[in-house]
């Protein structure tokens, strides 16, 4: 017997998935070991099944639109693991986005990400006080002064790591500038909150920003890969070609010195490299970290069991420290065993946060990157 077509009268945005979401809730649930998520807290319902089949019914009104449902739209890091193991490659992660704006518009939101668009005005002014310190310490020139480059380091970057934005300039401006810092960002933390309307306004911003420019230069790949989605999904054009740092390092390898231990005659050991998952398996770079890091090293990095497109989630996607801390918290700790106490480098400011609040020795590329451009001004060791 065929399944009846579903109306989707509860959450009428999400008839545009209807058959991703049909796909799950009709299958075996090939993905189910590959989602961090119920893998750190091991519930059915948090399987990548289970949170597609609770927006398929809530939508379809055989449940209640209640938060013990409609939260688990937001229980994903957005890691995109479980298509790695779907024969259809269902979009998990893009439905359960919609189904975030559909529960956001619905008035349903869990109040984490109620909270996250609220203060995102308050965020963006905070971010545009730290863009004019950044400007002026490196004194970089304002966006309209006929600037070709243009760099958006990363909000969390800005907002918490600021000497890794630090790095982030200072690469950029070697490998591509004369370049400016950008005010406006991806809009990506409204996007995972479930206020896509936000996200469009912001990034009709940034287009409007970097008009005239040949080139964007992303710090976060999770911005990257929030600006490239984002664009396609509202139709918004750029005009400059946006590349991930990462991407204009490794074509400028030659660029970068050999890393040398703060400790003379210490050799220096490789580190560990941790695929970020919108790097690896959102823009498929996964050779270019590895071609910087040899670079820098003399030798590859060290694998994570879980690498390249296969990467696993640090568990700082998605709006997850802030929806589900504890769980966040577990799969961070997870991958950071796995360094076994080596230097575990990544190239994701969410990530970097993860493991180094999970007691992780880690470091972003960026860094690494800026040293090895003789650029760096923090003390960010090469070792492990
Ligand atoms: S993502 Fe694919 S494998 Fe996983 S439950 Fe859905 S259809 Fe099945
Ligand atoms: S995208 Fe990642 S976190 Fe989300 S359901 Fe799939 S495997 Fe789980």
């Amino acid at each position: 017997m065929r399944p009846r077509t579903p109306t989707f009268k509860a959450l009428p945005l999400l008839g545009e998935r209807a058959r991703e979401l049909s796909l799950c809730v009709y299958c075996p649930k090939l993905c189910r070991s590959e989602c961090p998520v119920s893998n750190a807290e091991p519930r059915e319902s948090l399987t990548p099944w289970g949170k597609m089949s609770a927006m398929y019914f809530v939508a379809d009104e055989h449940v209640p639109p209640d938060p013990s449902f409609t939260n688990l739209a937001w229980a994903c890091t957005g890691c995109e693991a479980c298509k790695n193991s779907c024969d259809h490659k269902n979009p998990v992660a893009d439905t359960l986005g919609v189904a975030r704006a559909a529960i956001f518009a619905a008035g349903k939101a869990p109040a984490a990400a109620v909270r996250v668009a609220r203060l995102f005005a308050e965020r963006k002014a905070e971010l545009g006080q730290r863009v004019a310190q950044a400007k002026a310490r490196h004194g970089l020139p304002d966006a309209g002064a006929q600037v070709a480059v243009g760099i958006v380091a990363g909000c969390t970057y800005l907002r918490r790591l600021p000497e890794i934005a630090d790095d982030v300039i200072v690469a950029a401006n070697e490998l591509a500038g004369p370049a400016t810092l950008m005010s406006s960002c991806c809009g990506g933390a409204l996007a995972m909150a479930g206020d896509a309307e936000g996200q469009r306004q912001e990034l009709v911003e940034l287009a409007k920003e970097t008009r005239g420019m040949r080139l964007l230069v992303v710090g976060d790949p999770g911005c990257a890969y929030a600006i490239k989605k984002g664009a396609a999904a509202h139709g918004i054009a750029f005009e400059p070609r946006i590349v991930t740092l990462v991407e204009l390092a490794s074509t400028n390898v030659n660029r970068l010195s050999r890393l040398t231990s703060d400790v003379a005659g210490d050799p220096l050991l490789p580190p560990v490299f941790h695929d970020p998952c919108h790097l690896g398996r959102g823009l498929g770079l996964t050779s270019e970290p590895r071609a910087i890091l040899t670079r820098l090293y003399g030798a590859p990095p060290r694998e994570m069991h879980e690498n390249r497109e296969h990467t696993a989630c640090s568990g700082g996607g998605g709006l997850l420290p802030l929806t589900m801390p504890e769980v966040s918290q577990e799969i961070a700790k997870g991958r950071s065993r796995e360094a076994d106490g080596q230097l575990l480098v990544t190239a994701c400011a969410q990530s970097l946060r993860s493991f180094r609040k999970a007691g992780a020795h880690a470091e972003d590329l960026a860094t690494l990157i800026a040293r090895g451009l003789r650029k760096s001004h923090h003390t960010a060791s090469p070792a492990g």
